[in-house]
């Protein structure tokens, strides 16, 4: 007689699912800036922090729970901003885990912009206003601002 042996599955894949649901965090009374001064944009999986640097590049950073940063892996992301009949469109390249714009945010200090970030599925917009003064109310510029201080 042969005696078969057969192995059990376990129910793990039940347990997955549930980790999907994970809340997102969007609490619009209680902003964060990002872990070197930028804007925390958190529309996104994994949240991204968005930085203006001295040269007037654009930095994306990917980050996890603890503000690490995180591979891009395929992601991309695409910068749009200026006035809307003659925008600037920013392209990005990998620099270490960042992506650092090829391009150079146009004259001025204030202006629209329009992220876009693009994984697997759909792209996800996020519309702001990229202004590089100083917030009255808080030590970031506004674009990063994390006060409620009137506009
Ligand atoms: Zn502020």
């Amino acid at each position: 007689m042969k005696i078969r042996q057969r192995l059990m599955t376990g129910a793990l894949a039940l347990m997955t699912s549930l980790a999907a649901l994970a809340a997102d965090d969007h609490d619009p009374a209680k902003k964060e800036a990002g872990p070197n001064g930028g804007r925390l944009v958190t529309a996104v999986e994994p949240h991204l922090e968005l930085l203006v640097t001295e040269d007037r590049k654009v930095k994306i950073t990917f980050l996890d729970e603890k503000k690490q940063a995180v591979d891009p892996g395929e992601t991309t992301v695409k910068l749009t901003c200026g006035e809307r009949a003659n925008p600037v469109r920013m392209t990005f390249e990998k620099d270490g885990k960042s992506l650092v714009s090829k391009e150079v945010l146009p004259e001025g200090k204030n202006f629209p912009a329009v992220l876009q970030v693009k994984s697997n599925g759909k792209p996800v917009f996020e519309r702001f206003q990229l202004n590089l003064a100083d917030c009255p109310g808080c030590e970031y510029l506004e674009y990063a601002c994390t006060c409620d201080h009137e506009h």
